[in-house]
């Protein structure tokens, strides 16, 4: 599970996250939502440390991270280790341009957990398999589709073994024809149980697959609720209003 307790990030004099309170159960998926520059990515990143808190309190699963008590902030290796729970998923891929599909998935379980090459391939296509990417192993990145670049870089983030996964408009960049293949691994993963929170677009995905719906707006959690209530019936107007543009 992901719990943030008052967690406050600003940069510069900008606040851009003004006292996050949230949960996402175990085995939950929930779905983040909310115009351009409500601090949605912020949000994620903050969860994964890639940007540290100024203050508050995140745990996922039994690990917690307090910012709240020290002024000291978390040694690398402690950083590192947290960020490890976590898989994340980018708008843009990111995957290493010169390493083959199976590289790409190999490597954070190689050189981060120490695997064997051996292992490591093992690990790794079984995972491509999942995706259904078992035939493109030996590819380059350039060779593949946007969904199918987004396939390897859900199976990368799946190989270090997260206790959760965080998604940051996966399918954003995407051809719309190819939303739904990626969606479709999404959807199998929110199937086998697996911890999700999502910053999408799609709100019929979120109403479809999301147990719950976060709207956020100005670095604020608005409300946070039952997905089908809040996409198909939002009681608040901030987030009906927003909600109408997707109609
Ligand atoms: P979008 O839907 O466009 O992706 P978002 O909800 O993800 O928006 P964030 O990217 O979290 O929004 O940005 C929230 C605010 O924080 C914005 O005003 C942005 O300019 C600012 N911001 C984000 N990262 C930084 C940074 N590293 N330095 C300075 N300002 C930043
Ligand atoms: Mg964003």
């Amino acid at each position: 599970m992901i719990e943030l307790v008052g967690v406050k990030k600003s940069f510069g004099p900008v606040e851009v996250l003004k006292d996050i309170t949230l949960s996402v159960g175990k085995g939950s998926v929930v779905a983040l939502i909310g115009p351009s520059g409500s601090g949605k990515s912020t949000l994620l990143r903050s969860i994964n440390l890639l940007t540290v808190p100024d203050k508050g309190y995140i745990r996922v699963g039994n690990h917690t991270m307090d910012f709240s008590r020290s002024t000291a902030l978390p040694r690398d290796k402690e950083l590192a280790a947290f960020r490890a729970r976590t898989g994340m998923v980018f708008q843009s891929f990111n995957l290493f341009p010169h390493m083959s599909v199976e590289e790409n998935v190999m490597e954070g379980p190689a050189t981060v957990l120490g695997m064997t090459k051996a292992e490591a391939r093992e690990r790794a296509h079984a995972l491509l398999e999942k995706v259904g990417l078992a035939d493109k192993a030996k590819s380059k990145p350039e060779q593949l589709s946007g969904g199918q670049k987004q396939r390897v870089a859900i199976a990368r983030a799946l190989a270090m073994q997260p206790e959760v996964m965080l998604f940051d408009e996966a399918t954003s960049a995407l051809d719309p024809e190819l939303v739904g293949e990626v969606l479709a691994v999404v959807r199998s993963l929110a199937a086998e149980g697996m911890t999700m929170l999502l910053v999408t677009h799609e709100m019929a995905f979120a109403r479809d697959v999301a147990d719950q719906v976060i709207f956020m707006r100005d670095g604020c959690v608005v409300e946070q609720g039952d997905a089908r209530q809040m996409i198909e019936n939002p009681s608040h107007p901030a987030t009906r209003s927003f909600l109408s543009h997707f109609h």
